[in-house]
């Protein structure tokens, strides 16, 4: 096991009952800093070299075996659907510097290509498949899985921020979260869902049969029941919520194009009432059939409200980045049959043969705290300036603002200096409102001037390092660039 940081390790700790926040106090006044849950009843914790099971009270504790920390859909030599072919999403432990991230995957010979739209923690690497061991040999790598398509173009796309835990966060590695609303087995369950508000872009009626269609898409591969209700504080129910900001949990959203929705896993993960709860950022524009489409948001997080976790296929609903569906791949389908008793009508027979089911969406009840009605603004262009169509509605600008780079003259530039220094041009119709700069190893600025801007002094890494410069225009849209630097 390689380790770059030199203090601390991490392990899986097992304990015999579901980590409660006393037990993660108990751990970091013994030394070791919890990172992420394993349910049921394991975590990652970060701990001085030679910590044992005895000194920290705990059932068993082990480092991570290498292959463990590999996709099994990547130990097949068959390409899974929808990935790119040589290309690799690296999640490192939370607790990971993302300085220390990008260095390790560069030493370990891997080409970074930074997306703004990753995942804090993950790392897109190019490579050969052989040495994926390798790079999972690094105690501060967590998981290895399949990058898809839509990431290594660069396409626009959003990360599910993965289902909420009081008890802390779970890794991409988790596919199943507990055992479901039926407890251990393959069994049924009958959950209610309530509206406690409804976003106020769309008709009413409309979004809650969306998110009714999309509980219904799961029932139709498994025993599963979902009941209208009124009460969303009520227990073994999904209340719903449309929020903005701070909203009464720990998890507050943030403005547009940022996190689009989180959910609550089933009891006892989460206890009751918030165990289920859905709640979707109301900051951003929500559309049907057209980005940001509520019903693929809505069917991805039911599966999270299920139990699920994420899962590694790329063409999955459950991939952690999310993408438009219609339906449920047989990746899902497996998957939540995992968690519960299938169907034994066969899918596709329409809607399931279920007296809770309802037929018709209800209205959303009380208590109705209308949130401020959001200005809809279009969501993020992508890096060749194109226009993500927003929602659509009368004249809005939904134009993402042109952007260049004049210096360097080339994507992907070789130096010896310790900085760089990015030049180039912005245009946009209702004005530039900010041009800023990141790397993948966690550096930002904002450059100076719009439409002609410079960005930097950018601090370089010895190897490769990845700068991405994004245009916002005064409406809201982005255009992003990436220029590649080798520091020899
Ligand atoms: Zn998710
Ligand atoms: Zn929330």
């Amino acid at each position: 096991m390689q380790r770059w940081s030199s203090d601390v390790t991490h392990y899986l700790v097992e304990l015999d009952h579901m980590p409660a926040p006393e037990d993660l106090d108990r751990l970091r006044g013994l030394g070791a800093q919890p990172v992420s849950l394993v349910p049921d009843s394991g975590l990652i914790v970060a701990a001085p070299d030679g910590t044992t099971a005895g000194a920290l009270g705990v059932v068993r504790l082990r480092s991570l075996a290498p292959e463990e920390k590999i996709s099994p859909l990547l130990r097949s030599p068959k390409l899974p659907s929808g990935a790119a072919a040589g290309w690799f999403v690296v999640e490192f432990h939370p607790d990971v510097n993302p300085y220390v991230a990008e260095a390790i995957a560069v030493q370990a010979g891997w080409l970074i290509r930074n997306n703004p739209d990753l995942a804090p923690g993950q790392v897109l690497v190019q490579g050969s498949a052989d040495g994926l061991k390798t790079l999972a040999a690094w105690d501060e790598v967590d998981y290895i899985f399949p990058a898809s398509r839509r990431l290594v173009r660069g396409e626009p796309v959003y990360v599910c921020a993965g289902a909420d835990s009081q008890a802390g966060t779970l890794g991409q590695s988790i596919p199943l979260v507990g055992d479901g609303w039926d407890g251990p087995g393959l069994g049924s369950a009958n959950l209610s869902y309530a509206f406690y508000n409804v976003t106020r872009q769309l008709p009413s009626g409309e979004v809650a049969a969306i998110i009714v269609r999309a509980f219904n898409e799961w029932a139709k591969y498994v025993q599963v029941n979902f009941t209208a209700s009124n009460n969303s504080l009520g227990n073994e129910t999904i209340g719903i919520r449309f929020a903005t900001g701070a909203h009464g949990d720990p998890y507050p959203f943030g403005p547009a194009g940022g996190i689009l929705a989180h959910t609550f896993y089933p009891a006892p993960v989460n206890p009751e009432p918030i165990a289920g709860d859905m709640h979707f950022n109301d900051a951003n524009t929500w559309g049907i059939g057209t980005n940001i489409d509520l019903f693929s948001v809505a069917l991805h997080e039911t599966g999270h409200a299920l139990g699920l976790g994420h899962s590694d296929l790329p063409t999955a609903v459950m991939y952690p980045y999310y993408q438009m569906a219609t339906g449920l791949s047989a990746e899902d389908v497996g998957a939540v049959q995992k968690l519960y008793a299938a169907r034994s009508t066969p899918p596709g027979s329409g809607t399931p043969p279920s007296t809770g089911t309802p037929s018709t969406p209800t209205t959303p009840t009380s208590p109705t705290t209308p949130t401020t009605p959001t200005t809809p603004t279009p969501t993020s262009g992508n890096g060749s300036g194109g226009n993500n169509g927003g929602s659509g509605k009368g004249s809005k600008d939904t134009t993402p603002p042109s952007l260049s780079v004049t210096s360097p003259a080339s994507t992907s530039v070789t130096t010896s200096a310790a900085n760089i220094t990015v030049k180039g041009s912005a245009n946009d119709a209702s004005g530039v409102a900010s041009v800023v700069w990141s790397t993948a190893a966690g550096a930002s600025g904002t450059a100076s001037g719009t439409s002609a801007w410079t960005a930097g002094p950018i601090p370089l890494y010895r190897g490769m390092n990845t700068i991405t410069v994004k245009a916002t225009d005064a409406a809201g849209n982005t255009s992003w660039r990436t220029v590649m630097v080798r520091r020899n």
